[in-house]
């Protein structure tokens, strides 16, 4: 964003505290955090449940800051050095400035939400339709009611395409983003059963999710997961513009000819065109995340073959799916990055796909917000991963005791082990371990199961 102190005053319906001269100044970019604030930017405090952003107006300013806003219940500095933006919020008033910014630059949006697949979508949509055009995305997982605003603040004048990813925890969460964000295309990409803890049940989350169709364009076009009914019963009530794709026969698109490439990635074909496409990535999963991104991509008029150069750039990076060895040899999938029942069972059913392997283990944690029955969807993983032939179930966390009780139901003796820390499981997994194995780790972000996976690389 770049834009005067009296234009942002006036779009976010704030007084400009300072003197006349101060209106013509420019803000160049927005930051609500001031180690991470560059100069010139405007300064945005918020109001966070362990820290006041208001209190670190200082350091904000020796960053450079070019001005702050401030909320009107927070008491004024005594002589502050830069210019302040008084309003009655500053998180709302960061969300209305992302809006006008999105709305001056005339970008087309594409929105991504769903309970598995945002990021991953997100990545492949970018990287196929920066083939075409000149698109911003969203930087790591910013997905919040803050960090999108953010990453709608940060796109260039000129680009061409934003793609968006949006996340949440409650109802009502992502009707706020899509009213902000005004998405000409959305997608979502699935649904599980993370957050279920707040939102009741799996239709809860569908609704949840389908929230993105209150910011999308009259002539928008939503494209879903069309194997999910809670999806396509909802829609068919909607008088809305959506295109369903996955593996059942009656989809618009479908999925078809799946193949794996080893640990090289995969290969499918979509009915629609007949097009075969190779995808740098494994898991059968990433498949149906690859054609949505696909649709989208001829929905804004790329062609098969850019299509096919666009899967060909993707780099997805970040403990999902990323593949290290052992010093024992033993090959480690270390998708430590989230976790949920229908990601666990995808993430195993990957696992259980690879050849080459004498022995395939799995090392898993916490999953966590998954309410009451939480017990259950841990012991159903355990027994989950025992049916699909994996070999060791071990787990970790207070929760991951469930996991191998469920394992153990099924499983034969000593073959679903519980550890109590990251260095009883890295000596373990060292001592058993060799090239024959493969190892997946993976378990809920605030498991950090990659503490373990740090262990097991530094020997020990
Ligand atoms: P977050 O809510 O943390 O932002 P996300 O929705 O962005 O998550 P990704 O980071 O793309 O999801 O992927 C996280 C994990 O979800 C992957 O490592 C994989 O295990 C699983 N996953 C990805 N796509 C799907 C899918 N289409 N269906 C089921 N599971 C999936
Ligand atoms: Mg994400």
């Amino acid at each position: 964003m770049q834009k005067t102190l009296k234009s942002i005053a006036g779009e976010v319906g704030g007084t400009l505290l300072g003197s006349i001269s101060d209106k013509t100044m420019l803000a160049q970019g927005v930051s609500t955090d001031t180690r991470s604030l560059y100069p010139n930017q405007l300064y945005v405090p918020i109001l966070g449940d362990r820290f006041d952003g208001h209190d670190f107006l200082s350091d904000a300013v020796k960053k450079g800051a070019v001005a702050a806003l401030w909320q009107e219940d927070r008491a004024l500095p005594s002589s502050p050095s830069i210019p302040l933006i008084r309003v009655k919020d500053t998180l709302e008033a960061l969300q209305q400035l992302a809006a006008a910014w999105r709305r001056e630059i005339g970008v087309k949006v594409v929105a991504v939400t769903g309970s598995n697949g945002k990021t991953t979508t997100k990545e492949l949509l970018g990287s196929i339709l920066s083939v075409k055009y000149r698109v911003h995305r969203t930087q790591g997982n910013l997905n919040n009611h803050i960090g999108l605003p953010l990453t709608l603040l940060s796109m260039p004048r000129k680009s061409e395409v934003a793609v968006v990813e949006m996340g949440m925890n409650h109802a009502g969460e992502i009707a706020l983003l899509s009213q902000i964000a005004k998405p000409d295309l959305a997608v979502i990409t699935n649904i599980g059963e993370a957050h279920i803890e707040h939102l009741g049940s799996r239709q809860g989350i569908a609704d949840a999710k389908l929230e993105i169709c209150e910011g999308l364009a009259q002539q928008g076009t939503l494209v879903i997961d069309g194997d999910e009914p809670l999806l396509r019963e909802r829609l068919v009530k909607e008088k809305r513009r959506y295109i369903r794709v996955g593996w059942k026969e009656d989809n618009d698109d479908v999925l078809q000819g799946f193949a794996t490439e080893g640990l090289e990635g995969i290969s499918f074909t979509t009915s629609l065109t007949g097009s075969r496409f190779t995808l740098p990535m494994m898991g059968q999963y990433n498949a149906k995340n690859a054609l949505l991104a696909i649709t989208v991509g001829r929905t804004l008029g790329l062609t098969e073959e850019e299509l096919q150069q666009g899967l060909n750039q993707v780099h997805i990076t970040g403990m999902r799916l990323e593949k290290v060895t052992a010093t024992n040899g033993m090959l480690i999938i270390n998708d430590a990055y989230n976790a949920s029942p229908s990601s666990m069972r995808a993430t195993i059913d990957l696992l259980s796909s690879l050849d080459g392997f004498k022995e395939k283990w799995v090392l898993l944690g916490d999953m966590l917000e998954m309410g009451p029955e939480e017990e259950a969807y841990h012991r159903e993983v355990g027994r989950f991963a025992m049916e699909k032939g994996i070999s060791r179930v071990y787990a970790m966390g207070a929760r991951g005791r469930w996991i191998v009780d469920g394992a153990q139901e099924v499983a034969p003796e000593g073959k679903a082990i519980h550890f109590q820390n990251p260095e009883e499981a890295a000596q373990t997994l060292l001592a058993e371990g060799n090239e024959g194995v493969v190892l997946l780790v993976k378990a809920s972000r605030g498991a950090r199961l990659e503490t373990t996976v740090e262990h097991i690389l530094k020997g020990a």
